[in-house]
């Protein structure tokens, strides 16, 4: 089989030729059909410092956003059979620690995640333990399956607490606060402002169903919050940008006992205002990470149906050509790059 991998700890990846993995009893093999690029794997091609903690072994296949269908099962393998469309749960949690005791999984303390510590999914052919594999119904379009599982951190994001009636401000128009966007609009919320210095990004939230665009390098983002909420502030606030900029402008806007979410990743520590805009606001925040197993998953397989994910896939690429995939993600141009896998 083919697959991108990391072959050595500089920038890039290379197409790489391996054999079939091998499965144990309690592993599945599945033939990968769809897959798609994370933002974490950018990192992982650019060679960041974060990227540099995370591999440990050379060559490592990478890719855990991953659809594909079942094409043999271990002994132990229970509830799949052949054949099924499965989705992947990317973090192998290890069901000993304090955390999965208590059924945090999401948040095991030894944890590993696929195409970082383990081979991922980009290729045609990937081993996971059947835990990890989540049975997709017939009825969700298979290319959106890589999909759900950034979807699942938008769930959770949105979901944190009750949605509907709520005023929302989203930062960052990336594929996960696309997905959020939408996931807000048919949850209940009530209005929806999108955020993000990218017009085309912008552009697609409206079709995601947002009901006011904020630029932050044209609008005054404050001023503009308070109009579209007769002056009240937000409700909630969602935080994709990883921008140290985009969270300070974005937390000015919420109303006292708002709620926020932090789910985007800042390259560095900054200086932040807690007494006014934390502990004075009486805020609640929270930071999401993964998805609760598996709770998150049944969320997302209910509400994948009501979202059209087609306008955040900007690319479908084969697997040969990944670097125009990556490259487009760095210049700005892709939203979800899609690998189209037979
Ligand atoms: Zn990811
Ligand atoms: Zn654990």
């Amino acid at each position: 089989m083919i697959a991108i991998a990391k072959t050595k700890p500089e920038k890039g990846f290379e197409i790489i030729k391996k054999d079939i993995p091998k499965i144990n009893d309690d592993e599945i093999l599945i033939e990968v059909k769809f897959a798609s690029i994370c933002g974490s794997d950018v990192h992982a091609y650019v060679w960041d410092e974060w990227a540099k903690e995370e591999f440990n072994e050379f060559p490592r296949i990478i890719g855990h956003e991953i659809g594909g269908i079942v094409v043999e099962k271990g002994k132990n393998v229970k509830n799949l059979e052949i054949g099924d469309f499965v989705a992947i749960e990317s973090h192998f949690w290890c069901n000993e620690c304090y955390n999965c005791k208590v059924g945090n999984f999401h948040v095991c303390k030894n944890m590993k995640i696929l195409g970082f510590g383990v081979d991922g999914g980009f290729a045609n052919y990937l081993r996971i333990p059947y835990r990890n594999a989540i049975k997709v119904p017939n009825n969700i379009k298979k290319e959106f399956v890589p999909l759900m599982e950034p979807m699942g951190n938008a769930v959770d994001s949105v979901l944190a607490e009750d949605i509907s009636s709520k005023n929302v401000l989203i930062v960052g128009c990336g594929p996960i606060g696309l997905m959020a966007t939408a996931i807000c609009k048919i949850c209940g919320a009530n209005k929806v402002i999108t955020m993000d210095i990218n017009e085309n990004r912008l552009r697609i939230s409206k079709i995601m169903g947002s009901d006011y665009l904020i630029n932050p390098n044209k609008d005054n983002v404050y001023e503009k919050v308070m109009e579209i909420t007769d002056n009240t502030g937000v409700d909630v606030i969602l935080e994709f940008s990883g921008s140290s900029e985009g969270f300070k402008s974005a937390i000015k806007t919420i109303v006292e006992g708002g709620r926020v979410s932090l789910l985007g990743l800042y390259s560095k520590p900054f200086e932040f205002d807690f007494n006014n805009y934390f502990i004075m606001k009486n805020l609640r925040v929270y930071g999401i990470i993964g998805r609760k197993i598996y709770s998150t998953w049944f969320k997302t397989i209910n509400l994948i149906n009501k979202i059209d994910l087609t306008p955040i896939i900007s690319h479908r690429i084969k697997l040969e050509d990944f670097e125009k995939g990556f490259e487009d993600i760095l210049n700005g141009k892709a939203i979800k790059v899609l690998f189209e896998i037979s």
